[in-house]
């Protein structure tokens, strides 16, 4: 069917958009097409401040901390400070960052009002401005496209960002779907009567009502809990990409800590909110720390919220498992396994024979051990190990005479001299990998031959002098 004349004119207006051009690396091709600021010295710093957040930034902790030193407080607003710290929090952790940054559900209409004030109470920005760079930070983390680059530093992601002109402008990042929006064109349209009705004078109005203290209403549940919310979402910029571990993946900054959790309203699962930025959850454990979770599956119970994403369990084990394996295999590294077979010296029966008599060698799985470190360490005497010098001991080691433990096993591949020209007797071939190295933690690349390092040979030719 032809397209209509609709649908052709937003394929037009897809096909000017940058990222649909098809590039070898976009970022590079953004970057070589983007002019920056240039880096910030003594002479240019005053011109390239940004006032506004400057003064914000510096005025309400300012004001907290001189409130705090001349406001008595009264246990009434102690308490409202503390709620209304987690509901302005919530409306950035569960709106700006989960709903409309990231659509992992969907809000009804009195969530989402309730959630664009209460956003507009932590003075972040319009929910437009804050989802388009946190949409860019996800595309473009650890690179100069990210407006909030961990690799700059702490500080630099935390606030440092924002007291300065951008350097770059944030890579492209689409936010019509927030433009078609009506709570968030409502919210841009008063943003300014928003944000001082909700930051200063609501927190002040409920508790000057309620128990008759403005003054501490503004000092403590406005501009102490005011700092408190700024400073709890600059950590998920800063110390979540800065403490912690990766247990989902290593390829970029993200981290999983407790403690980050603890002051961001739960969303300190960092690592795992990177790979999986949809899921309504930051943490899947159920003792894990994420009251926005809770919140926004409480919301679902009564009706507010509705079509939670999550991530399928089968991914997320992918991600854990890999990580798993890397560990693993790095502590495989750090252990000294036996010679393998292409790197010891082939040779004859005779050859075994003649040399059996200078030295105690012992054939097991065809590999031939020279036992004269052993001889008198051996629990089943040395007596025992003489009496095989220059033979076939397999079928006594395997049971013959004694079943050995697999660490026995272990144990005895680390005396391999050299192989048996002819093979594996017996065909024992299992056997003739010791125990420790049946499982092992094989790159794809050597997953031909995992027993064997890529680009080796296991020639039994030839005759060598062990
Ligand atoms: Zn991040
Ligand atoms: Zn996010």
């Amino acid at each position: 069917m032809a397209p209509t004349n609709a649908a052709r004119s937003s394929i037009a207006t897809e096909e000017a958009l940058p990222d649909l051009q098809a590039q070898d690396n976009f970022v590079e091709h953004i970057l070589k097409n983007t002019t920056s600021r240039p880096p910030i010295t003594f002479s240019n710093v005053l011109s390239e401040i940004n006032y506004l957040n400057l003064i914000i930034l510096t005025a309400i902790p300012a004001l907290s901390v001189y409130g705090a030193c001349t406001t008595e407080l009264r246990w009434e607003t102690t308490v409202w400070s503390m709620l209304y710290y987690l509901i302005t929090g919530l409306g950035i952790t569960a709106g700006y960052h989960r709903l409309w940054s990231h659509r992992s559900y969907n809000a009804s209409k009195p969530l989402e009002y309730f959630l664009a004030m209460a956003g507009s109470g932590a003075v972040q920005g319009s929910i437009k401005w804050w989802s388009r760079n946190h949409r860019a930070h996800h595309r473009y983390t650890d690179t100069d496209l990210d407006p909030y680059d961990a690799r700059k530093g702490f500080w630099w992601s935390h606030v440092g960002w924002m007291l300065v002109k951008p350097r770059i402008k944030p890579g492209p990042a689409d936010v019509s779907d927030l433009s078609r929006t009506a709570v968030v064109r409502w919210q841009h349209r008063w943003y300014i009567y928003l944000i001082v009705g909700m930051g200063l004078v609501f927190p002040t109005a409920v508790a000057w009502l309620l128990w008759g203290d403005a003054r501490g209403g503004f000092f403590f549940a406005g501009a102490a809990r005011l700092c408190f919310v700024h400073h709890s979402t600059f950590c998920v910029n800063s110390l979540a990409h800065w403490l912690g571990d990766t247990p989902f993946d290593d390829k970029h900054s993200p981290k999983n800590h407790f403690i980050t959790a603890l002051v961001t309203v739960g969303e300190g699962y960092h690592n795992f909110h990177h790979q999986f930025p949809v899921d309504y959850r930051n943490a899947i454990k159920w003792y894990q720390y994420d009251p926005t979770k809770w919140f926004i599956w409480v919301c679902s119970k009564v009706g507010l919220a509705s079509h939670l994403k999550s991530f399928p369990d089968n991914e997320v084990k992918k991600g854990e498992l890999t990580m798993q394996l890397k560990r693993l295999r790095a502590e495989q590294e750090r252990i000294t396994w036996p010679e393998e077979s292409h790197s010891l010296p082939v040779i004859s029966w005779q050859s075994f024979q003649e040399q059996s008599t200078k030295r105690p060698l012992v054939l097991v799985t065809g590999f031939i051990h020279d036992v004269s470190g052993f001889l008198d360490e051996h629990p089943g005497g040395r007596h025992m190990l003489a009496k095989y010098m220059g033979r076939d001991a397999t079928t006594a080691f395997f049971g013959g005479v004694y079943d050995h433990s697999n660490a026995a096993h272990n144990l005895l591949s680390m005396m391999r001299v050299g192989v048996l020209c002819g093979g594996v007797p017996h065909a024992l071939e299992e056997k003739a990998v010791p125990p420790s190295q049946r499982l092992r933690v094989a790159r794809n690349d050597e997953l031909a031959n995992p027993y064997s390092s890529p680009g080796s040979s296991s020639g039994y030719e030839g005759e060598e002098i062990l």
